[in-house]
């Protein structure tokens, strides 16, 4: 029936948050995306942002049940917002169950690149379509905690060169995702290493055998893949952290000057750059790739191909998998991104 659909609800209760700071809001078209629920008889309960915060606050607040789906019609930034405002909730686990559907319209739309594909992940008709149509899939998220400060991130931690393209181009939002692009050439131009002390908890840093896991685990996936349930809805408090910042036992700080360093799971981060072509949603693991100082031909090499992934194999590109990082600053200047948002540069840990 339209109804129901291999157990996926089509008629839905939607509430949309539509951010009309969004880096490309142009290219979402009311015509592609409302049309598209109404025909599939979803409910809209339509919320436009008024400031940074707005949604976290309405979310935070949100009468669960209320909804089957939050869309957000932004980019990263608005994702990563109400996903903190869920975590914020009086039940937090049972608010972190509602699904959660991008509608690419942000400069950065990591989360829709990696549900849609690279080639329909910028289409806001795509996404519309995935919203009514897409079954649930559950994620690791990443659990930061700085000054005493938890927050969570979805998809990426980033620092150096890769932080800078994003951050110190803010002002250059009109020019969609081509200001990453921008900030890159000007990164590679100043070539500034990043000031910070790196620490990982490692689970495995040998590319080749990360590969071979990462092969069988998508094999047998895609084999199982019709008869996967959802997963039983949790409830209760976000889980304890596991490692404490004074626990040091398995430990290891990367001894050389850093570039730049990119955290998280994709495995797209933006639509010219695969950064983690080898992470999972689900292995409860960090992937983390650092760039040491080398040379500018060397980083220009090292980006070649990043589009593909290719840029993973580079020699000089470390590779790492790890269950948690811990990250000091050594000099007050610099900055650190969090799905594309603004962090303060402080001393924090990741796991
Ligand atoms: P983009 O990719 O264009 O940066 P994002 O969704 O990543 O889009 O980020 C948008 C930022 O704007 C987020 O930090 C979000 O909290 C903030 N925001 C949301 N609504 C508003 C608003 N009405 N005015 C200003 N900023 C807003
Ligand atoms: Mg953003």
């Amino acid at each position: 029936s339209l109804y129901e659909d291999h157990g996926v609800k089509r008629c839905k209760r939607l509430l949309v948050f539509i951010n009309p700071h969004g880096g490309q809001l142009s290219r979402y078209s009311g015509k592609a995306v409302e049309p598209v629920f109404k025909a599939a008889g979803s409910s809209l309960t339509i919320v436009k942002t008024e400031r940074q915060g707005h949604a976290f606050d309405y979310v935070k607040e949100l009468s669960l049940g209320d909804f089957d789906a939050i869309v957000t019609v932004s980019g990263d930034g608005l994702i990563h917002e109400v996903l903190n405002g869920l975590a914020h909730h009086a039940d937090p686990l049972t608010a972190l169950d509602i699904p959660l559907a991008p509608i690419p319209a942000g400069s950065g739309n990591g989360l829709s690149l990696n549900l849609i594909g690279i080639e329909h992940g910028f289409d806001s008709a795509s996404a519309a379509l995935n919203v009514v149509k897409g079954r649930p899939m559950k994620t690791d998220l990443f659990s930061l905690t700085q000054g005493g400060k938890r927050s969570l991130s979805f998809m990426s931690q980033s620092l150096g060169l890769m932080a800078d393209l994003d951050l110190d181009t803010e002002h250059l939002r009109w020019m969609g995702d081509t200001r990453f692009f921008y900030g890159m050439l000007r990164g590679i131009v100043t070539f500034n290493p990043c000031p910070i002390q790196l620490s990982m908890k490692v689970a495995t840093e040998d590319k080749e055998t990360m590969t071979q896991t990462f092969l069988s685990r998508i094999k047998e996936k895609t084999s199982r893949v019709k008869s996967e349930e959802v997963g039983k809805p949790s409830s209760g408090a976000l889980p304890a952290l596991k490692y404490l910042p004074d626990d040091n036992e398995g430990w290891v700080t990367f001894e050389d000057p850093i570039l730049f360093v990119y955290a998280g799971q994709g495995p797209y981060v933006g639509r010219d750059y695969m950064a983690f072509p080898v992470s999972e949603p689900d292995d409860g693991l960090i992937d983390i790739s650092v760039m040491p100082v080398t040379s500018r031909g060397d980083i220009l090499s090292a980006i070649d191909g990043a589009e593909k992934g290719s840029n993973f194999w580079f020699p000089s590109l470390r590779y790492y998998k790890a269950h948690a990082y811990r990250v000091k600053p050594l000099s007050r200047k610099g900055n650190l991104s969090v799905d594309g948002e603004r962090f303060p540069f402080e001393e924090f840990q990741v796991e």
